[in-house]
């Protein structure tokens, strides 16, 4: 970087942090971004002149909003929603709705700052934005999620539409939640549109929408093994999470003929040196996803695994590594436990789940890295697909959205490699990201106007 390129950031960092005291996600998600584009707004400075970043960084909109509602025992409960509307420039505010206890403001703005640029990425007319609550589903029961959804949607369709802003889910919001908003949405609103995505099938989904980014994720890393002439075929892969990414991104490991050898919560990870196979993935889907049940149950289940309590995967010897739980999950100590284990290549799944200390030992070793933004970009885009179904009221095949997701994955690989690769041929995938993903964000806003 030259001398102009690090005091920008340097001084913008200064600047952001004053502004928003408190908000670490979010300063370390903008850093991220700043390093990579500083020298092209440098290269432009009509991008400067313009003070893109800064508005940026500004969200057009913050929502936040009481969510009362009443337990089983008739106890009323008091949650905070959010709504972060951060940037419409290329098109109707697009993002998930993330329900977990540790959700605030900075964990928002950091997720809809993120969205602008994955939007972006993945060529289809989307605006980025992020929406929650501190609520957390585990352990509620249907009937207490459902009151909770209801009331969280009675305020949020006020500022949501199928031309404005198109929520969809993220963490502890799945199939059953979608299903409660999308319903409290229509009873208020008197319409049938396609406001949400992540539907169910029977009423406006797309098909292969859940295992999208899970998919996506794995056709990212196919793209970026094949620029070492490899693939899944034979490689042992470690996955952390258990939830909707890590299980599609298993299934699809496996498909590719890889041997995933972990899954995760937020209690601890298993551990199972034979591999995942068709049942045992079932399995997984089941326990999670229909009894919702901890991922300690496989160890029980599959006397051949084994369960760690309170830690996480990375200690695993494996060839690929895909970070699918949540940000911040994999540090620099971690990382390089991978790196001396011999793990070549790591694709994100989940959204910042590297530390930036685990970051540089990554590109240091110049293994291959992918962050979230580029390769979990196949949720989005396939939202972005059922977000077309809806408008021309029709449905594709699962080979037809398979196919786009293919495509759009590779057309993001494409645009990483354009502006990502170095001097010595190393593809810096985090820059390559960063700027394809700005500079359409970034011309838009200046062709707009001072809006
Ligand atoms: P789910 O709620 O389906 O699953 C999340 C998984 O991560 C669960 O196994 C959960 O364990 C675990 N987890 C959550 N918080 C923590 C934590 N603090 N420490 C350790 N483990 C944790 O969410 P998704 O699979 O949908 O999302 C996973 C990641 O992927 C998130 O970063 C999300 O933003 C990102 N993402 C999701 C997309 C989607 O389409 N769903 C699209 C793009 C990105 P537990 O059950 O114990 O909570």
């Amino acid at each position: 970087m030259t001398k102009f390129a690090e005091q920008y950031v340097e001084s913008f960092m200064t600047k952001l942090i004053a502004k928003n005291p408190g908000e670490s996600e979010f300063h370390q998600a903008v850093r991220e971004v700043l390093t990579s584009v500083a020298p092209y707004l440098e290269a432009y400075p009509y991008l400067l002149d313009n003070k893109i970043m800064e508005r940026m960084v500004e969200p057009e909109r913050v929502i936040m909003f009481r969510v009362p509602w009443m337990d089983d025992r008739g106890e009323i409960q008091i949650n905070r929603g959010y709504r972060v509307q951060m940037n419409s420039a290329i098109g109707p505010y697009k993002g998930g709705i993330r329900f977990h206890s540790s959700v605030n403001l900075s964990i928002m703005k950091f997720l809809a700052f993120e969205q602008t640029f994955k939007n972006s990425l993945t060529t289809l007319p989307m605006g980025g934005a992020k929406g929650g609550s501190d609520f957390s589903p585990r352990g509620k029961s249907d009937a207490e999620v459902m009151r909770f959804c209801q009331s969280f949607m009675t305020e949020l369709q006020r500022h949501i539409g199928q031309d404005t802003d198109v929520p969809a889910g993220d963490i502890g919001v799945g199939g059953r939640e979608v299903g409660f908003l999308f319903g409290q949405y229509k009873r208020l609103r008197d319409e049938f549109t396609g406001t949400l995505t992540g539907k169910g099938l029977a009423w406006g989904g797309s098909l292969l929408r859940p295992q999208a980014t899970g998919y996506g994720t794995c056709y990212f890393a196919q793209e970026m093994l094949a620029t070492r002439g490899k693939s899944f075929e034979g490689q042992t892969v470690v996955i952390s999470g258990a939830g909707n990414v890590a299980q599609y991104a298993a299934e699809k490991a496996m498909q590719l003929g890889a041997k995933v050898v972990t899954l995760s919560d937020s209690d601890g990870f298993v551990y199972d040196p034979d591999g995942l196979n068709e049942e045992k993935i079932e399995y997984v889907k089941y326990l999670k996803n229909a009894i919702r049940g901890r991922i300690s149950e496989y160890a029980k289940k599959y006397p051949t695994a084994q369960y760690f309590p309170g830690e996480r995967p990375w200690k695993i010897k494996c060839d690929i590594a895909m970070p699918c739980a949540t940000q911040n999950e994999l540090n620099g100590e971690q990382a390089r436990a991978l790196v001396a284990n011999g793990c070549y290549c790591v694709a994100e799944g989940a959204n910042m789940p590297s530390t930036p200390e685990a970051i540089a030992i990554f590109q240091e070793a110049r293994i291959l890295y992918s962050p979230g933004k580029a390769s979990n970009a196949g949720g989005v885009a396939t939202s972005g697909l059922e977000m077309s179904q809806n408008s021309m009221r029709q449905k594709w095949t699962a080979e037809e959205v398979d196919a786009q997701l293919h495509r759009i994955m590779s057309d993001i690989h494409a645009a990483c490699l354009k502006y990502g690769t170095e001097e010595d041929g190393y593809i810096n995938y985090v820059k390559g990201a960063n700027i394809a993903g700005f500079i359409k964000v970034a011309n838009a806003m200046v062709d707009q106007g001072l809006v």
